[in-house]
């Protein structure tokens, strides 16, 4: 009973309509299903990386937020204090101590 169903959808890739054989079913043609794995998958990377950009961001106006006027009342500052400050990585501002753009 439940084998002649009949359900013509529009393939997720290429747009065709097509006659699905399961409900399930996206794509006209496993070369499409294939081609929409791989957009899927990339959109899926690229907007993870924009959460961890925004979580990133997040973090750091609320470190600045709370912690700069800290971190200004104070004399001496740690590399991490300064990175904060500067708004760069820790890393970036060790590297520019190293090549001399910056002096602590
Ligand atoms: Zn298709």
């Amino acid at each position: 009973m439940s084998g002649n169903i009949r359900i013509v959808k529009i393939c997720e890739f290429c747009q065709d309509e097509f006659v699905a054989k399961t409900t399930v079913t996206q794509c006209c043609s496993d070369a499409c299903a294939k081609r929409l794995y791989k957009v899927k998958k990339r959109d899926e990377v690229i907007s993870r990386a924009k959460l961890e950009t925004m979580i990133k961001q997040e973090a750091e106006a609320f470190i600045t937020e709370e912690q700069v006027k800290v971190i200004q009342a104070k004399e001496w500052l740690t590399l991490v204090e300064a990175a904060l400050l500067l708004n760069v990585s820790p890393l970036t501002l060790r590297r520019w101590t190293l090549s001399g753009k910056v002096r602590l």
